[in-house]
């Protein structure tokens, strides 16, 4: 693989993770008994307690993606974003109508901290699905 001088370590990574996405099937593809899928999404800083910004919206099935990341708020951000692939797979396979949780971005905090100061920005998650 070619480097090129004008991609960063933040851009190659939302690339090849964009691509995955789209290679992906779609919701309602994937889980075809699923009919309705809300999430309520809090984006807060690494201690939990500054929530930056809280969105609730429902999923189009036949567009989204079942690798369904959710972008990190730091927009310096390299590597990071939360994946909720798993979580909407294992809530569908249980047959669940609601899961929360919360997850870490796994991230580092700007491409001059790469190896050294993790992201760690914190996402609250709530899933709401309709069979
Ligand atoms: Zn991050």
């Amino acid at each position: 693989m070619t480097h090129s001088p004008r991609t960063s370590p933040r851009s190659e990574y939302l690339q090849q993770e964009n691509q995955r996405a789209e290679a992906s099937p779609s919701i309602a593809e994937k889980y075809p008994r699923l009919k309705t899928v809300t999430v309520d999404l809090g984006h807060y800083d690494p201690e939990g307690v500054t929530r930056s910004s809280q969105i609730k919206y429902t999923v189009n099935l036949e567009h989204a993606k079942s690798v369904f990341r959710v972008a990190c708020h730091n927009p310096e951000c390299v590597r990071g974003d939360f994946d909720l692939s798993d979580v909407l797979a294992e809530a569908v396979a249980a047959r669940r109508t609601s899961v929360s949780g919360e997850a870490c971005c796994q991230g580092w905090r700007s491409r001059a901290t790469i190896d050294s100061v993790p992201c760690r920005n914190i996402l609250r998650y709530k899933l709401t699905l309709g069979y």
